[in-house]
């Protein structure tokens, strides 16, 4: 079987991106690129019925390179991040928080430094109809100079070298749109000029460390 690390992977993700409430339903998808492959969700399968086996395995062109389910309808927008990017993964949701901003801003403001690990502000990518090859020109127009873009009316997505990586800008882009939120609600947040964005960008690329003997 083509892929299986990839694949296990996949699941691995899919089940922590249901526990973090990333998403709901069968909303949402994963894939991981190794080569000229990628594995990636199939369309419209409940997170918990997933094994490695469930994963499918396409190419750069969105081709399907073995038998089994349907990959996910978002193929278009993830080989454009492929073919466009230097990705390793990319991590499509639908979390409250991100997709609340996403019917209300063109973009997310400097509210918090963190932001430095999306890029910068996160911009909003106009609306259109999901697994379109409109929403994944939107898409990655939204994602110049950026490593994530909240989708209108839908979601978010993000992208790094590593699955890790990818999911955990999901995580923080979900967390700051929450604060931007309840910061609103309170008053007019203060906001951080853009070159202490481009700063933090710069210390952040040598923050964190690994713990011998961890992944
Ligand atoms: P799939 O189940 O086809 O991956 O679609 C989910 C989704 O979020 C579409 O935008
Ligand atoms: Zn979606």
């Amino acid at each position: 079987m083509l892929l299986y690390d990839e694949r296990a992977q996949v699941v691995e993700y899919c089940l922590r991106m249901q526990a973090d409430e990333l998403t709901v339903g069968t909303s949402g998808n994963l894939s991981v690129r190794s080569g000229d492959y990628i594995a990636i969700t199939p369309s419209g399968v409940p997170y918990d019925d997933l094994t490695p086996e469930a994963i499918c395995v396409i190419d750069l062109d969105g081709n399907k390179v073995e038998d089994g389910l349907d990959p996910s309808s978002e193929v278009p927008m993830h080989t454009s991040v492929y073919r466009g990017t230097d990705a390793g993964a990319v991590v499509h949701t639908h979390p409250l928080y991100c997709t609340t901003l996403s019917v209300l801003l063109d973009e997310v403001p400097p509210v918090h430094y963190m932001i430095a690990l999306l890029g910068g502000p996160v911009r909003v990518a106009p609306y259109a109809r999901f697994g379109s090859a409109e929403l994944a020109e939107n898409s990655m127009r939204a994602m110049e100079g950026r490593y994530g873009a909240l989708m209108q009316n839908h979601g978010a997505t993000t992208y790094g070298d590593t699955l890790a990586k990818a999911y955990s800008r999901s995580i923080y882009l979900e967390w700051v749109c929450r604060l931007y939120h309840q910061a609103r609600l309170l008053g007019e947040p203060n906001l951080l000029p853009l070159p202490e964005i481009d700063g933090v960008a710069e210390v952040l690329n040598s923050y964190g460390q690994s713990v011998p003997g961890k992944p």
